[in-house]
């Protein structure tokens, strides 16, 4: 009935508007009850070395639907970059984040947190004050240990400005990574130019490195230049034990994927963790599969 509601009230605009217009209302409704109601929340992810533990985890935001239950980013994937509601997320996600990462840093869980930064929220002149301030209400979470993602839509609108924004998240010891790397057109350009720490292989590349020569060898291209750039690699999306073998040979620093874990509540981590035995033996001697 509500759902019935909802198109009724809608009605009105239904002839000057199309059916994606009506349905990014939709959206930006149903995220505004969920900021206004704390239905926003964050899963984690775990981030693991090859041969030791989880070195870290990223945040990864969901809504709480009355009805649809938990709700995955797509489907409101309009309002994460939207221009009344991106900060008010980004803010959220920070403030979560760090709250969830200072207390595993009291109970001697010396996890890095990873959290998406939206290029809206990025491109803000308020970012680095919500990032200082979210920082500064979570004394016991180390600097050092936020890693700030950042997609390529951000320098692809405002280079100069994506770049000093980062280079100011350095500045006060917070890490950054370029996430879904090698899916833009500008990949090469953004590492050269952008100060990060970490490389994030899209999951795109990594999914057929088992059975395409191609995608092997670019996942390996990417490693090797990252190794060389003295970056650190994550492939994500490993969703096998046999990826992770194959990206041990390729000495990929570090995995995050359905074979080590799903994004879960801050809940189920412990319990996860006490768990958890690396999948990926030291003695592992598997070779390549193309030359
Ligand atoms: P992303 O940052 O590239 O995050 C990785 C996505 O891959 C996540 O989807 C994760 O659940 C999924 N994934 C992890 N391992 C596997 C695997 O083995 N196989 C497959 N098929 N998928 C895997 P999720 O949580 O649905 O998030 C999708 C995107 O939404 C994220 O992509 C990110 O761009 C965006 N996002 C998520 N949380 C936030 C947030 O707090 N703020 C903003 N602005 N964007 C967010
Ligand atoms: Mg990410
Ligand atoms: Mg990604
Ligand atoms: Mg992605």
């Amino acid at each position: 009935a509500a759902k019935d509601g909802g198109r009724n009230r809608y009605a009105f605009f239904a002839g000057s508007m199309d059916e994606q217009q009506r349905q990014e209302m939709e959206i930006y409704a149903m995220t505004e009850n969920a900021l206004a109601e704390r239905r926003l929340i964050l899963f984690y992810q775990p981030v693991v070395e090859l041969h030791n533990g989880v070195i870290g985890v990223e945040a990864l935001i969901r809504m709480e639907h009355p009805k649809r239950g938990i709700l995955l980013p797509a489907a409101f994937a309009s309002s994460l970059d939207h221009p009344r509601l991106a900060r008010r997320i980004g803010c959220l996600v920070l403030d979560q984040a760090l709250d969830q990462g200072a207390i595993w840093h009291r109970q001697g869980l010396t996890l890095r947190i990873a959290v998406n930064i939206s290029a809206r929220h990025l491109l803000d002149d308020a970012f680095l004050t919500d990032l200082q301030e979210a920082l500064a209400r979570y004394p016991d979470m180390p600097h050092e240990a936020l890693e700030v993602e950042v997609t390529e839509s951000a320098p692809m609108l405002d280079f100069r400005r994506a770049r000093e924004t980062l280079l100011a998240c350095n500045q006060l010891g917070v890490r950054v990574a370029l996430d879904d790397f090698g899916t833009g057109s500008a990949s090469l350009t953004y590492l050269q130019k952008l100060p990060a720490q970490t490389i994030k292989v899209d999951q795109s590349f990594v999914r057929d490195i088992i059975n395409d020569p191609r995608d092997f060898a670019i996942v390996a291209g990417v490693v090797t230049t990252a190794r060389m750039l003295g970056l650190e690699v994550i492939a994500e999306g490993v969703e096998t034990v046999e990826h992770a073998h194959l990206l041990t040979t390729l000495e990929c620093h570090a995995l995050q994927g359905y074979a080590i874990a799903k994004p879960m509540p801050a809940s189920a981590f412990s319990g996860w963790l006490k768990d958890y035995k690396p999948l990926v033996k030291k003695d592992n001697d598997i070779s390549p599969p193309f030359q």
